[in-house]
């Protein structure tokens, strides 16, 4: 069934039809049965030369997280799966401002079949969102709160008829100077803490199914 899904989305072209983009190139990657998603804000630039998604700084700065939390080096890209609210590089900023043009609520509103797809076939029990788009997205709860009040919460959710704890983080962009606040620096650390508690209670809970 998610190859199926993973199929529709390598060929969808939506985003195209409907003038927001030149060409399609949805980056994503991952298999059912993985129990910790990450779901990104858009893929970044390098997308095309580098269709593994999260392989230039932003994964980088990710991995670095997850070690913090406990991972070890690797398990980015082995242990989650990798996706976000749309697959498709959108663009630089328009108004000529650093980093990506943040996609458009129509085109996260086209891509959002795919998200809910993978979410009800993957199943994941913990979903990291980066960035304040993807924590509203996947949890209405969180609309109109500052990032601040949801980095370092862990947020009971549910999309697509599946349940799961998420655990909003900031964009690890280096475009972002959230973090150069020492205090939002002591929530993601927070969050780490929470993200290492929690994968800890799933990795305990997969080895009891295993022996039973
Ligand atoms: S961003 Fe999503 S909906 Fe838009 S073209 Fe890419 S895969 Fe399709």
């Amino acid at each position: 069934m998610l190859d199926a899904t993973q199929r529709e989305i390598a060929a969808c072209t939506l985003c195209v039809e409907a003038g927001f983009i030149a060409s399609a190139n949805p980056i994503f990657r991952g298999h059912a049965g993985q129990r910790l998603m990450v779901v990104g804000q858009a893929p970044g630039p390098t997308a095309a030369e580098r269709p593994t998604p999260f392989s230039g700084a932003s994964g980088k700065a990710l991995q670095g997280w997850l070690r913090q939390a406990g991972f070890p080096d690797g398990a980015l890209h082995r242990d989650f799966y990798l996706t976000s609210l749309t697959k498709c590089f959108p663009g630089p900023d328009r108004h000529g401002g650093k980093g990506d043009r943040p996609p458009s609520a129509v085109e996260i509103a086209l891509c959002a079949r795919h998200l809910d797809q993978e979410i009800a076939l993957v199943r994941p029990e913990i979903i990291l969102a980066l960035g304040r788009m993807a924590a509203e997205r996947l949890d209405p709860s969180a609309r109109r709160l500052p990032l601040a009040a949801l980095v370092g919460t862990l947020r009971p959710a549910e999309r697509a008829g599946h349940a799961f704890q998420l655990l909003p983080l900031p964009h690890p962009s280096g475009v972002s100077r959230w973090l150069n606040d020492p205090a939002n620096r002591a929530r993601l650390d927070v969050a780490l803490e929470v993200l290492s508690r929690q994968a800890g209670q799933t990795a305990s809970r997969q080895d009891e199914g295993r022996k039973s």
